[in-house]
């Protein structure tokens, strides 16, 4: 769509637009959305729309933490301007479109907390090396309804439903779901039902990391709002039901040169320096970079020998029981799968970190370890994975790297929002070290996420 907003209010209308949906990702990496009316856009999205700084210091719950900068400042206004390359429309809601936003302090800068301003930053130190990052996203979800005791799964079966049909979406939602996301231009391109009842996965194509962090954020927004407006929940936690798969969040990245030509391989089709490099950092950094890629308490929940999802910092070649998993494909598919994450985290939070421990790597030609071989999870040559979120917290603290790529900023505010989270489950659970899901959990994230 048009990049000037007089030209883009024209469009919208020639389309029947009457509403555009600014959103953006606050820290949590939750939606934050302000509805501009497209007749007054010229006024409205040239000024940007006002927020408060609070969106970026409010915990799941809705509450607004102290002893922050932004408290202490006295909450002053953030300014969200809308980026028109990003419009897309809302298929399950004609008239409406999406595009999201900019986050800019009121003396004009960057807000230095918004997670797609860091993702920039990060995709910058690329840049300066002549790298061009590219990410491919891979997310599973669950779809719920509502049942006498709160929100269940909609299948329910015991047996193994790795399959299709309606046997695997009785209400059409998946199919629905599907058809909606097709009509927006954020490239979906195939789903199917997962391993567990009511879990399924949808991918998208890969592509520029940014431009892959926007579509992945529409992707969540989107397939959450859709859900909602059948009277059902999707949900994109890592593990909310103890005894059935976890939901994943796992990332295809890789870096070309300025060419477009993948940096991953040797001609005689061997993983490059480059590859070797990003597994070292990214190894390197694993107990600090769960903090962003699996940030809450129940996300620890879901890692564990034998799930799928990894339990030690370690790598192999095609090889589902490893952190970094290295796909068969060779030429300009090449490129490293990370499959700790769950769809909890904020996809920009997400890649920027993964990007940035992958970045040390580069920078100093760190060597990767061996690789795992066979079912890795039992394999002690590779340190376990932090097994709490405090823990993981603990180590970004002390990643000078990560702080440095990231900015203090956003990582300690990052931190205080993590710590009071943790520190509620601590005080609300009778039991907080059990590998149960707790009621606890379901309040705080169930639809928050
Ligand atoms: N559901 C698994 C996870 O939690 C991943 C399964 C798969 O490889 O698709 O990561
Ligand atoms: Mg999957
Ligand atoms: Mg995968």
């Amino acid at each position: 769509m048009s990049t000037d907003v007089a030209a883009l209010r024209l469009e919208l209308e020639s389309r029947g637009i009457d509403v555009l949906r600014l959103i953006y990702a606050d820290i949590l990496g939750t939606t934050r959305a302000k509805d501009l009316l497209v007749s007054q856009l010229e006024t409205s999205a040239a000024k940007g729309a006002t927020f408060c700084q609070g969106v970026w210091v409010t915990t799941t719950r809705g509450g607004v933490l102290d002893g922050n900068d932004i408290m202490s400042s006295g909450l002053p206004d953030l300014i969200m301007k809308v980026d028109p390359s990003t419009v897309t429309l809302m298929p399950w809601e004609p008239g409406v479109a999406l595009a999201l936003a900019d986050a800019f302090d009121p003396d004009g800068s960057d807000s230095v907390l918004s997670p797609r301003s860091v993702l920039k930053g990060v995709i910058e130190r690329y840049t300066k090396l002549g790298l061009v990052p590219v990410v491919g996203p891979e997310l599973e979800f669950y779809i719920a309804e509502r049942g006498e005791n709160g929100w269940r799964r909609v299948i329910e079966t015991t047996g193994r439903v790795y399959t299709s049909g309606a046997c695997v979406d009785p209400k059409g939602t998946f199919l629905h779901l599907m058809r909606m996301l097709d009509q927006m231009d954020i490239g979906v391109f195939a789903g199917n039902h997962e391993f567990s009842p009511s879990q399924y996965e949808i991918n998208l194509w890969h592509g520029e990391a940014l431009r892959a962090a926007d579509r992945t954020f529409l992707f969540k927004s989107a397939i959450k709002d859709i859900v909602a407006r059948t009277g059902q929940l999707a949900t994109f936690l890592g593990k909310p039901w103890a005894d059935e798969g976890g939901s994943g969040f796992h990332l295809h990245f890789s870096v070309t040169d300025e060419s477009g030509k993948n940096l991953m391989v040797t001609p005689d089709g061997e993983l490059s320096g480059t590859a070797d490099n990003m597994i070292a950092g990214i190894l390197g950094h694993a107990a600090s970079l769960v903090a962003f890629t699996n940030p809450t308490v129940n996300a620890y929940k879901r890692l564990g020998p034998d799930t799928l999802a990894p339990y030690r910092a370690n790598w192999g070649h095609d090889n589902r029981s490893s952190m970094l998993r290295v796909p068969p494909e060779r030429g300009s598919g090449t490129r490293l799968e990370i499959r700790v994450g769950d769809g909890a985290a904020n996809p920009y939070l997400i890649i920027a970190s993964v990007l940035a421990a992958a970045l040390d790597g580069i920078e100093r030609a760190l060597p990767a370890p061996p690789s795992a071989e066979g079912w890795s999870y039992e394999n002690e040559s590779a340190e376990i994975l932090p097994t709490t979120l405090t823990h993981a917290l603990d180590e970004l603290e002390t990643d000078v790297f990560m702080k440095d790529v990231l900015g203090a900023p956003l990582v300690d505010v990052f931190v205080l929002l993590k710590r009071d989270e943790v520190a509620r489950y601590e005080d609300e659970v009778d039991d907080p070290d059990t590998r149960d899901v707790t009621q606890w959990e379901l309040d705080e994230y169930l639809e928050a996420y």
